[in-house]
């Protein structure tokens, strides 16, 4: 912060040095502004006067710090200005110079209090503190019943006197005015000189720009330029209050110089009004069909995902709802030559010994049971039923997560007197449609067969389970194995048991109990292989792997959905920074840095994108909530990826946004200005 000595009016303020501004025009150099020297000394209020195109606006937008000079140099309280970088040249366009434009330059969607306030919003001050001290400044401006009025509702004196409070809003030491009574009548031009006349007697050091000869006289130097040169400096009639330089030297160390230090720029509440008002409010519609691809990309993903997780996890609970943990070794039932052929080389098919082996081998084995179906006619009363006959050992119930729900189950006498008893399945016990199936006689291949039980109803729905080999125990009809044994006829050379079924312990067991079983096995049946190993967990996994390419390609779509998005994010952003860049250039010359502007756009980008985001995640959410209610499809909505999506969102705004946001804070700040 240069701390202008303003004591010693004798040492300039600023100091211009064969100062020269060029423009390339085609072929032709225009030269703007052409080696001009030029000193200011502290309490000047200096005239500069020329006719159109002499070079005086160009003159003002240097000492504003609001251009570059192609060669020279500007001194400011001995800085070589040139030496500065952004963040420096910025805060001194903050604090210490108030620039007055011709046109007004105010924002036309901030009240007038809003601009007022702008230039303190660059130097760190905050909420309530700002407005307090913008009402007082536009109030001692005259604007005291217009503070919460916008521009377009204001006349051309209020907007200037708006755009002069601006400028004194931070109490800087210099002022500069570019024509600020050009575009004004005469009365209400007198009006404004006197608030600069004023502003000069309290000790302010102002340059203005004029057409008028009139006011050419009232400085206290008037200075003629023609053609990008000074060609006069020639005192003017008023003279300069030593007293009130030296007051407001005074001064200086407090006021608007003290909380300059640290924490300028737009904080994150500033950030997000601007984002509110400028990114989704200004233009509902074309902003609404900017976010559709991100809203659209987020809602797909989630809404796909929440179904594909919802059935995949339903398939497993089923899978479990079967007995979990579950290995089944089911005997090939080979027939005729191949039959034999297993036989002579020394295989005898699947019996209970290989279990008995297997409990001895595995202790991750915590039930086993064996199963032989059989092909019998079942007759009650008469009229044949179609049941799946099974007879069982073991554990049968526990491994297959089974329960009796009335009458018993087979108990130990049943097995050793290989008692001619039954229990049957929910849905056979339906086909018995009798109050009371226990007691019931069935013939199974013509043997009298007396129900002792009912097993519980398993609500299965095997279509989505069709590839784990799975079938509906409601159609069972389960005797005691041993039963089956000695009284049904033996087949001569078939195995004797068509199925070992293995509950472990846990399911992490699943993939090395497989091996073990396999290696167990290959010693009894000579290395045989009349035995298929199922594992019904293991199967559903190997049939949601092959659909993961499903979830890919959604995933994919919705990435190329949300990229669709960020594409027109940044074309709605750059479209933005066009139509915006005068706003750029205010911003600019009231104090923003580069990284005020690209923060701004940027956080306008984002907003729009994080918009996108939540809305999809809700429409999502609402979607699958409704219509697997309605359809009872069962949903898991899964938490990382919710997030995954916003962060995905929020990072596209990010990545799309930051071209955008570079060009709008790379705009040189007076052509921003110039930009009609
Ligand atoms: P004044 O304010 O005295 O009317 P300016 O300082 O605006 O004059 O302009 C001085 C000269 O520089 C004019 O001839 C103008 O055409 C030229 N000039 C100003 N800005 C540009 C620019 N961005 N590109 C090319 N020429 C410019
Ligand atoms: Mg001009």
């Amino acid at each position: 912060m240069p701390q202008y000595d303003l004591r010693d009016v004798n040492e300039p303020i600023i100091k211009v040095r064969t100062l020269c501004r060029h423009y390339q025009m085609g072929g032709t150099t225009v030269k703007a502004l052409d080696c001009v020297d030029f000193d200011v000394h502290p309490g000047d209020f200096i005239m500069v006067v020329g006719s159109s195109g002499s070079g005086k606006s160009t003159l003002m937008h240097l000492i504003g710090l609001l251009d570059q000079p192609t060669s020279g140099c500007l001194l400011i309280d001995g800085d070589d200005m040139a030496q500065c970088r952004d963040g420096r040249l910025s805060r001194m366009r903050n604090r210490s110079i108030g620039f007055v434009f011709q046109q007004f330059n105010l924002l036309n969607d901030l009240t007038i209090t809003e601009n007022v306030a702008l230039s303190q919003v660059y130097c760190g001050r905050r909420g309530e503190d700002r407005r307090t001290r913008a009402r007082a400044c536009a109030a001692e401006l005259g604007l005291g019943d217009r503070l919460t009025h916008l521009p377009s509702e204001l006349s051309g004196g209020q907007l200037q006197r708006t755009a002069i409070a601006r400028a004194l809003v931070n109490d800087p030491r210099l002022i500069l005015a570019d024509e600020p009574t050009g575009n004004l009548d005469s009365k209400t031009s007198r009006e404004i000189m006197g608030i600069f006349h004023e502003l000069h007697d309290r000790g302010h050091t102002i340059i203005m720009v004029t057409h008028d000869p009139d006011l050419a006289e009232q400085g206290t130097r008037k200075v003629t330029m023609s053609d990008g040169q000074i060609v006069s400096d020639v005192p003017g009639r008023k003279t300069i209050d030593q007293a009130a330089v030296g007051e407001l030297a005074a001064s200086l160390g407090g006021g608007a110089s003290e909380d300059t230090g640290e924490g300028g720029g737009l904080g994150f509440f500033d950030l997000l009004r601007i984002g509110v008002r400028e990114g989704l409010m200004a233009h509902r519609m074309r902003t609404f069909l900017t976010m559709l691809g991100i809203i659209i990309g987020v809602s797909s993903v989630i809404a796909m995902s929440s179904f594909s997780l919802g059935s995949k996890k339903k398939q497993e609970d089923q899978i479990r709802e079967l007995g979990a943990n579950l290995v089944r070794v089911i005997d090939k039932r080979l027939e005729n030559e191949r039959l034999t052929e297993a036989r002579m080389s020394g295989s005898n098919g699947l019996c209970r010994e290989d279990l008995a082996l297997l409990r001895t081998n595995i202790p991750a084995i915590e039930r086993a049971a064996c199963v032989r179906e059989i092909k019998l006619n079942v007759l009650h009363r008469g009229r044949g039923i179609n049941p799946r006959v099974l007879g069982v050992s073991g554990e049968y119930l526990d491994v297959n997560n089974l329960r009796v729900s009335s009458g018993r189950y087979f108990e130990r006498d049943d097995t050793l007197l290989s008692r001619k008893v039954a229990v049957v399945g929910h849905g056979i016990a339906g086909q018995l449609n009798q109050e009371g199936v226990i007691g019931e006689k069935l013939l199974l291949g013509g043997t009298p067969y007396t129900v002792v039980g009912v097993l519980a109803d398993k609500n299965i729905d095997l279509e989505e389970l069709e590839a784990t080999s799975i079938s509906d125990p409601n159609n069972d009809l389960l005797v005691p194995l041993e039963t089956l044994l000695t009284r049904t006829a033996h087949l001569d050379l078939r195995s004797e048991i068509d199925e070992i079924q293995l509950q472990l312990e846990s399911e992490e067991f699943l993939h090395t109990a497989g091996r073990a079983i396999k290696r167990v096995l290959g010693v009894t049946h000579q290395g045989v292989s009349d035995y298929d190993l199922v594992i019904p967990m293991d199967l559903l996994k190997q049939k949601h792997q092959a659909q993961r390419l499903l979830d890919i390609l959604t995933i994919c779509i919705s990435s190329i959905s949300i990229v669709v998005g960020g594409i027109g994010i940044m074309n709605i952003m750059l479209a933005s920074v066009t139509e915006r860049i005068r706003e750029i250039g205010i911003r600019r010359a009231v104090g923003a840095t580069r990284s005020d502007i690209l923060y701004q756009f940027l956080s306008e980008s984002m907003l729009i994108s994080i918009t996108g985001g939540i809305v999809g995640v809700a429409l999502a959410l609402a979607a699958v909530f409704s219509i697997g209610t309605v359809l009872e499809i069962p949903v898991v909505f899964s938490m990382p990826l919710l997030g995954i999506a916003v962060v995905a969102s929020t990072v596209t705004g990010l990545v799309f946004g930051l071209y955008p946001a570079y060009q709008a804070a790379n705009k040189n700040p007076v052509d921003a200005l110039r930009y009609e």
